[in-house]
């Protein structure tokens, strides 16, 4: 497997690869790898010759106030977890080298970013397109990897790349829970014991939620309300959004038709996390 840190030498295996008639499967991380990862990098290797992992805590998608310091890391392990996944190549930048200097030039994707996570972490959904951008343009893979877990990330960049004819295709990955039903996710190092038994409050919710549709109830407020009740049975919690959506616009729906979104983002303790789950009506 090789390591690459720069956007050269980076640029010399693409080269090879592309010589090589050989495709490229692209999953942008920001490390702390997990079973998450690890399902994104399993598609990936199944449809691709070459996989190329990127290893990232981008700060501009960060906000001021937000965890950039205190992201957990853990290269050696990421690097283990990789070597043994198959994967051919990790590309791990420092931020020097992804900003050297003057940077101008933002990709933003408008409206689907002002909903949901994008209303609580101004900024954050361009930290991510301009990133992802960037690494498209360095990697040139030809498909690339995104869970489900972030659905609304999923869905702006598929948007981007269509806005922008950007030729990459865009697979989207199922979320990957723990055995009690919490997302598996970088962050959920953060979680004291307690905190990660309260955490289970998230599917937990949206279980109630998805139950309380199939049984038959279409009045947005009666599932919010239910939903909303559940997690404030625990201690500690606050909910930062409980969105019940259209999947394609992520506007918040009036009538639940068709297929809604029920996602959220709850602070358990001082840690925000996030999931969803697709119901069909
Ligand atoms: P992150 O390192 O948290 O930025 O995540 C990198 C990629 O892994 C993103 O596309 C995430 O959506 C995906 N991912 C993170 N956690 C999970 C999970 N539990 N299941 C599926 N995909 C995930």
């Amino acid at each position: 497997m090789e390591l690459l840190k720069t956007v050269s030498e980076t640029r010399q295996f693409v080269a090879s690869q592309k010589e090589e008639k050989r495709s490229i499967g692209l999953v942008p991380t920001m490390g702390y790898l997990h079973q998450g990862h690890l399902s994104l990098i399993h598609t990936a290797r199944e449809q691709n010759d070459t996989v190329v992992v990127s290893i990232f805590v981008n700060p501009t998608q960060f906000g001021p106030q937000e965890d950039l310091d205190r992201y957990p890391r853990d290269l050696e392990k990421d690097c283990r977890l990789c070597t043994q996944a198959g994967v051919d190549a990790i590309f791990m930048p420092t931020a020097n080298e992804m900003y050297p200097g003057r940077f101008l030039t933002w990709v933003q994707v408008q409206e689907l970013t002002e909903v949901l996570c994008g209303a609580s972490r101004p900024g954050h959904f361009r930290g991510v397109t301009t990133v992802v951008n960037k690494l498209f343009n360095i990697i040139q893979p030809d498909r690339a990897y995104f869970g489900l877990k972030d659905f609304q990330q999923a869905v702006v960049i598929k948007q981007m790349v269509q806005d922008l004819n950007i030729p990459v295709e865009i697979v989207a990955v199922p979320t990957v829970r723990e055995a009690d039903g919490l997302a598996t996710s970088s962050r959920n190092e953060y979680l004291t014991p307690q905190e990660r038994a309260r955490a289970t409050v998230l599917y937990r919710s949206l279980q109630i939620g998805r139950q309380l549709i199939e049984a038959g109830e279409r009045n947005v407020h009666s599932v919010r309300e239910a939903m909303v009740k559940e997690i404030e049975r625990q201690p500690n919690t606050r909910i930062d959004y409980i969105a019940i959506c259209d999947p394609s616009t992520l506007v918040p729906v009036d009538q639940i038709k068709n297929q809604v979104l029920l996602a959220l983002a709850v602070w358990i303790g001082n840690t925000r996390l996030i999931d969803n789950v697709l119901v069909e009506v």
